[in-house]
Formats: C-alpha cells, structure tokens, sequence
C-alpha cells in the first residue's frame, strides 16, 4: 500500500521477479479495459472515473480481482496487490474474502510511506513505459488530476486503512522517500 507516485508498481515489480508471484495491479487492470475496444459498454462510466482521478466503485474492483486472486491461490501460488485495497470497505472484503479461503493468516501489508508533497512531485515528472519499453502517457499523469487523485488517494485517506490493518497486526512499513533500490533493500528486510 502507499498513495499515488509512492513507488507501489515498481515495488510490486521487483517483488515478483524475487518471489514468482503473481502481480494483481487494479490500476493495470483499468487501463487494459479502459483501452480495450471490445469492453463492455456498462464499464465505459465506471472508467471515466479512473480518468478523472477519483476511485472507482469497490464492486467492479472486486469483480476484476477476486476470481483472479482465488485463481492463483488455488495454483499453489502468491499474489502481489498492488493498489488493490484503497478504501477500509474493500480492506474488510478482502479479509473476508481471504477468511474463506482460509488464507488470512498469510495476510501481509507493506506501507510504503511518502508525504502528499513528495507525491505530486514525483507524479508530475513521471514516465511510464509499456513491456516492449516505449514510452507511455497515463492519462492521469496531469497536474490537475493528479492534485485530484492526491485528494482522493492521499495520506488522510489510506490512514484509516492502514489503522485497520495495524488492529490486525499485519502491517509493516518503510520509507518511500529514498531511491528504489534503498526502498527494496527495506522491503526484503522487512520481509525477512
Ligand atoms: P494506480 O495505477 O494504482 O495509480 O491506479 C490508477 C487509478 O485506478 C486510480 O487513480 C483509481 O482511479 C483506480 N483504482 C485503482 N485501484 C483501485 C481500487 N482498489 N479502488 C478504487 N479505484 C482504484
């Protein structure tokens, strides 16, 4: 977990190169349908949401991941979340979801920790690039939005999350504000 620009994905990445895991990025799951000419009709005003920097409704979140999640389980296999829990009501689903599987107890949260500011000045200047390594515009990667997505998305808002996964003793932490191979090098020792 961690707002906007705190390096999740990159994070998320690295993690599963080490681990094999799979990676469940609803952010890449919502551009891959918000390009996908075939796409349901019924998505086309859930997506104009993503684009406008708010959070999408937690039940089409739930409806793109928990097959997938349930599927990979099931293989044998992990799964990284990455940007999959933005609100305590899907925090609480997911528990509930993982209850019944009988996997809460494998349940680990890494915060990756930046102030709001960082964000916007990360966010502002950031390229993406798509698998074959060109470079890529995210729609909202604008000034504008991204002081939305901050709002929407920022510290105030993932807190509340946070504390409730503090209750239930899963969470670590790091420092987000150092380059990515510093916040790796954290992250593998917080696992260890
Ligand atoms: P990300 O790539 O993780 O920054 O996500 C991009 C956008 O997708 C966010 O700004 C939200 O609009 C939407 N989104 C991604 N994950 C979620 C989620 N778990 N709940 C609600 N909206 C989400």
């Amino acid at each position: 977990m961690g707002i906007p620009g705190s390096g999740k994905g990159t994070q998320a990445e690295r993690l599963i190169a080490k681990t094999g895991y799979q990676h469940i990025s609803t952010g890449n799951l919502l551009r891959a349908l918000d390009v996908d000419p075939q796409v349901d009709p019924k998505y086309r005003p859930l997506l104009d949401i993503m684009r406008s920097g708010n959070l999408v409704p937690d039940e089409l979140i739930y409806e793109l991941v928990f097959d997938k999640i349930k599927h990979t389980l099931e293989t044998g296999n992990g799964v990284v979340l990455d940007g999959a829990v933005r609100t305590v009501a899907q925090a609480k689903a997911y528990q509930l979801f993982f209850e019944k599987l009988h996997m809460a107890n494998e349940v680990m949260v890494v915060e990756i920790r930046l102030a709001d500011e960082k964000s916007f000045e990360r966010l502002v200047i950031r390229k993406t690039y798509d698998a074959q390594g060109n470079q890529v515009l995210r729609k909202d990667d604008d000034p504008e939005i991204i002081r939305k997505r901050i709002a929407s998305q920022g510290n105030m808002l993932i807190q509340p999350i946070l504390e409730y996964y503090k209750t239930l003793g899963v969470v670590v932490s790091v420092d987000g504000d150092q380059s990515m191979d510093d916040v790796e090098r954290e992250i593998d020792t917080v696992l260890a």
